[in-house]
C-alpha cells in the first residue's frame, strides 16, 4: 500500500476519487496518457487527469470485491446521489445515526473513534472497530456497504503510522535523546476536507487529524523505545513528518554550555578566524597549509573542540559576553560565554572532567572555569550583558617627564567622561559615531623608565587603547593629551575583571 499512499497524497484529493474504483484489466475511463496498467506498476495507482485521481485496487484480499464489481465503477454523481445510502442530513456523534454516517462515507477505524465521540475500552483503531461493530449490530445494513478505497477524513493517514515509526527509529536509534518534539506537515487540501466532515458530523470536541496522528506516532513509538518525553518546546530532537511524503527529517538541537573564561596567551582570538587569502576555504591555500584559519588556534576551539569530540557534534558556535582584542589578555575571574555544540550524537558528559580536560589540552593559553549547562536564551542574556571592566595597561612615552607630574595626571582621569569617536582601526565595522564613556577610576600607577603602567575601571564599551594614545585626538580627553601632547605607543593591555553578576 505504501506507493498508493504516496502517489495518492502526491496527486491531492479532489472531492469523490475515493469513490472511483478502477479495475486493472479494463480500459481506464481517462487512459489518453497512460500505459497498460499492469505493465507499469510505478504509474497504476493513482492517476490525475481533468482534475480527478483514479484509485486501483491493489491488493490480493480484494480481487474478489473487483471481480464481483467488474464492468461497474463509481464516479462522483454516483456518490453525491446515493440519497438512500448516505444520509447528508445525519445528526453528529455520537448521535447513532451520525456514527451510521461516518460508517456510510468510509470513515476508517481510527476516524471512527475520534470522532464518534464515544468511550471505547481501546484506543485508536480498536476502539473505532469496536464502534463499527456495535453500529453493525444494530443496522445490518451496515454489513453490506461498499468500502471506498480510502478514508474521507484522513485518507488512511493512520496505515501509514509503522511505517513513519521504523523511519524515526531508524535515524534515531544512535542519537542521545530524551524528549522528542513533533512537527507535522499535511495537505491543506486534505486538513480542510477533514475539518469540514468532522465539524459537520463528528462529536463537539472531536480531537482534529493533526494532534490524532501525532498521538499515534507517539503511541506507536512508546511500544519501542522507552522512557522518552513528548514535548511542545525545547525537545533534544525535533522530528518533522511530512505526510504527503512520509519523509521523516530528524533536527538534533544543540546543547548549550556556560562558563568562564580566561586567556593567558595573547595571540589567540576568541572565535575561530578565516583564512585572508582564502576566505576559510583551506584546500590547497599556501598562506594557512590547507587549514582554513588565519590563526590554528582561538578561544573557541581550544575550549569547543574537547567538548564536540566528547558530545559527538559536528561543529560549535561561540558566544561570548563582549571580546577582547587578539592581544589582549583576559584574566582575573575569566568573560561568561556561552558555548552551542551542534548536532550533538550525545547529551549527557561529566562537566567537571572536561572542564579538568579542557583546561589540561590548553594549558597556559586558555582555561575555564563554572562550566554548567545552559540554554539558547542564556545566548541572547550575555550578548547584550554590558559590563563595567577593569584593566591594567602599560604604554611608552616619547619623552617621559617628571614622574609627579605622569602620576598625577594619569590620576586625574578618574572619574572623567571621555567623547569617543568610532576609532579608525573598527570604522570598517562600525558606524560612525561619538561615545561617551566614563572612568570610574584609575589606580597604582607606576612609572618605570620610559614606561608607564596603571590599572583603570571604565564603562562597557570603552575603547582603552585610544584612551592612551587618543586615536589622532578622536578620543578626549586622553592621557596623551593630558601629558601634554606626548605621543604614547601602547605596549600591552589585559582585561583584569569583567565586573558581571
Ligand atoms: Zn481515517
Ligand atoms: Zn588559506
Amino acid at each position: 500500500m505504501t506507493l498508493l499512499s504516496l502517489n495518492r497524497r502526491r496527486y491531492g484529493s479532489p472531492p469523490f476519487q475515493r469513490l472511483v474504483i478502477f479495475m486493472p484489466d479494463k480500459p481506464k475511463p481517462n487512459d489518453s496518457n497512460q500505459g497498460d496498467p499492469d505493465s507499469d506498476e510505478d504509474d497504476w495507482s493513482t492517476y490525475a487527469s481533468a482534475g480527478y485521481a483514479y484509485s486501483v485496487v491493489d491488493t490480493d484480499e480484494t480481487v474478489e470485491t473487483v471481480e464481483s464489481s467488474k464492468d461497474e465503477w463509481f464516479d462522483g454523481d454516483d456518490f453525491e446521489f446515493q440519497g438512500s445510502v448516505i444520509n447528508w442530513d445525519a445528526p453528529p456523534c455520537p448521535a447513532p445515526l451520525g456514527i451510521e454516517h461516518l460508517i456510510r462515507i468510509g470513515s476508517c477505524d481510527h476516524c471512527l473513534q475520534r470522532l464518534a465521540g464515544r468511550r471505547t475500552a481501546a484506543r485508536g483503531a480498536a476502539g473505532g472497530a469496536l464502534i463499527r461493530s456495535e453500529a453493525r449490530a444494530r443496522n445490518l445494513d451496515l454489513e453490506s456497504l461498499e468500502k471506498p478505497d480510502l478514508c474521507p477524513l484522513c485518507e488512511d493517514l493512520f496505515d501509514d503510522v509503522e511505517n513513519i515509526v521504523i523511519r524515526i527509529i531508524d535515524q534515531t536509534g544512535d542519537v542521545e535523546h530524551s524528549s522528542i518534539q513533533f512537527g507535522i506537515h499535511l495537505p491543506k487540501d486534505l486538513v480542510e476536507e477533514e475539518d469540514r466532515i468532522r465539524t459537520r458530523h463528528g462529536s463537539p470536541g472531536s480531537q482534529p487529524m493533526k494532534p490524532a496522528f501525532v498521538n499515534a506516532i507517539q503511541d506507536a513509538l512508546l511500544t519501542s523505545v522507552n522512557e522518552v518525553q513528548f514535548v511542545k518546546e525545547k525537545p533534544d530532537l525535533m522530528i518533522l513528518v511530512d505526510g504527503l511524503t512520509l519523509r521523516v527529517s530528524v533536527d538534533v538541537r544543540p546543547v548549550f554550555l556556560f562558563g568562564r573564561y580566561l586567556k593567558l596567551e595573547r595571540g589567540i582570538p576568541q572565535t575561530r578566524w578565516p583564512c585572508r587569502a582564502c576566505r576559510g576555504r583551506g584546500g590547497g591555500c599556501e598562506s594557512c597549509s590547507g587549514t582554513g584559519l588565519q590563526y590554528l588556534d582561538s578561544v573557541q576551539d581550544l575550549i569547543g573542540e574537547p567538548l564536540r569530540i566528547a558530545l559527538d557534534a559536528e561543529d560549535t558556535s561561540f558566544h561570548g559576553m563582549g571580546r577582547e582584542d587578539i592581544d589582549v589578555r583576559c584574566l582575573g575571574r575569566g568573560r561568561p560565554f556561552v558555548m552551542e555544540i551542534k548536532r550533538p550524537q550525545r547529551r549527557s558528559i561529566d562537566l567537571e572532567e572536561i572542564q579538568k580536560a579542557i583546561n589540561l589540552s590548553a594549558k597556559d593559553r586558555v582555561e575555564i572555569n563554572s562550566l554548567r549547562w545552559s540554554d539558547r536564551p542564556e545566548v541572547r542574556r550575555v550578548k547584550e550583558t554590558r559590563s563595567e571592566k577593569s584593566y591594567s595597561i602599560r604604554f611608552r612615552v616619547e619623552e617621559m617627564p617628571e614622574e609627579d607630574f605622569v602620576i598625577k595626571s594619569i590620576l586625574g582621569l578618574s572619574g572623567v567622561k571621555l567623547a569617543q569617536e568610532t576609532p579608525k582601526r573598527v570604522s570598517h565595522r562600525r558606524a560612525a559615531k561619538t561615545r561617551h564613556r566614563t572612568v570610574n577610576s584609575v589606580s597604582d600607577v607606576i612609572v618605570d623608565g620610559n614606561e608607564v603602567q596603571f590599572t583603570l575601571q571604565c564603562e562597557a564599551g570603552t575603547y582603552v587603547k585610544e584612551l592612551i594614545h587618543s586615536d589622532e585626538g578622536r578620543t578626549v580627553p586622553s592621557v596623551r593629551s593630558v601629558l601634554g601632547d606626548l605621543e604614547c605607543e601602547v605596549l600591552w593591555l589585559d582585561v583584569q575583571e569583567i565586573h558581571s553578576e
